[in-house]
């Protein structure tokens, strides 16, 4: 990708300009390089959908304050969302309606009706659900419902009750939108009297209420791969709303949270095991069993003379990987933690003290003094 050009320098205005002269010179800018005064050249769209972008940094004191901070690269992090560019001319206006509205003192989302019979996606939706851990690592399916809006069934989608159908408009022909003039610039603008849709629904559908659309929950069996993370999101094709005039479907989006466990943490594919042992088990060495999410327990040998903090590992008895990241799982790590009693009795004392004798290691007595030891 080309780099950005500095949003002051396309606006045409100074870092230090207020609100009021970077709208001004937007304004100007916005009716210099407008499509409708401009049909089919291509610089100029792209100067107008840049001017777009650079307004909508500018005009934000956030977006802007993290700008001059930071520059583009600010607004890519930390959710700002901004300077995301405009894929074409009809974001522009979709996103700008308001502000169209106010420099042009006309609808601005009325240019982006196209005609009322195009074809549009449905929109996306956004599911959040949460796993337990070892349903992360060993994958899953979850039976999940969402209420979606899908094309009426009672009247196919058109609005109008059974038997009727949608009249075509007769005041923009069906177009959608009727055109304005304004001063030399004359400008669509979505029709009065079928706001935008082209048809004119003269008995409702009862069902829909002429919208054409009904909200329903419908269950979705989503598979959950194994080695799946928190925020992570799985895309269900065509499970989202339903489209518009025939338009394909939008698309669900699970975003994944997976509850913490109590015995094991993860780290990239790695799982992380928490073991707690004993000061004898440390010195002496011991074994134990751990479930690690697999048909059977391992049995895990933890050698004599094991440090606090020490890792062990064991390869490839971790979390499986994603696709993407490669084959196979990740490691299973033990992380040794060694547990010093606050309580013992008084034979387990008597051996202790004993111990610290023989070791060379003096030691408080039972009356909180300290032994002489000698070599
Ligand atoms: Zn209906
Ligand atoms: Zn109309």
């Amino acid at each position: 990708m080309a780099t950005k050009r500095d949003y002051y320098e396309i606006l045409q205005v100074s870092k230090s300009a207020s609100a009021d002269e970077i709208k001004k010179s937007y304004r100007k800018l916005a009716v210099q390089y407008h499509p409708d005064r401009n049909p089919g050249d291509k610089a100029a769209e792209e100067k107008f959908k840049e001017a777009a972008e650079a307004y909508e940094v500018l005009s934000d004191s956030a977006k802007r304050q993290r700008y001059d901070q930071f520059g583009h690269a600010g607004l890519n992090a930390g959710g700002f969302g901004g300077g995301a560019g405009f894929g074409n001319v009809d974001d522009v206006f979709e996103h700008f309606g308001s502000i169209f509205e106010d420099l042009f003192g006309m609808g601005g989302s009325s240019r982006r009706s196209g005609g009322g019979n195009r074809a549009r996606k449905g929109g996306d939706l956004r599911y959040d659900l949460r796993i337990s851990f070892k349903e992360s690592v060993l994958g899953t399916e979850k039976k999940i419902q969402i209420p979606r809006k899908s094309a009426c069934g009672t009247c196919e989608g058109s609005g109008a009750a059974k038997g009727t159908k949608p009249v075509t408009c007769s005041t923009c022909r069906g177009q959608g939108q009727v055109a304005v003039q304004q001063g030399f610039f004359t400008y669509a603008s979505t029709c009065p009297d079928c706001n935008g849709s082209g048809k004119r629904i003269s008995t409702p559908c009862g069902d829909c209420k002429g919208s054409g659309f009904q909200t329903k929950s419908s269950n979705i069996n989503v598979k959950i791969p194994a080695g799946i993370d928190t925020g992570m999101r799985l895309r269900v094709g065509g499970e989202g709303e339903g489209g518009v005039n025939g338009g394909p479907a939008g698309d669900l989006y699970v975003f994944i949270e997976v509850e913490p466990n109590h015995l094991f943490k993860r780290e990239e594919f790695d799982l992380i095991y928490s073991l707690k042992v004993g000061v004898a088990q440390a010195i002496l060495g011991t074994e134990v069993m751990i479930d690690c999410f697999e048909e059977e327990p391992r049995k895990i040998e933890i050698p004599a003379g094991i440090q606090p903090g020490q890792r062990l590992v064991v390869h490839g008895a971790g979390i499986p990987k994603l696709e993407k990241y490669g084959r196979g799982k990740g490691d299973l790590i033990i992380e040794v933690n060694v547990e010093i009693p606050t309580k013992i009795n008084k034979e387990a004392e008597e051996h202790l003290r004993a111990f610290a004798l023989k070791m060379g290691q003096n030691v408080k007595n039972s009356n909180g003094f300290f032994d002489k030891i000698f070599g």
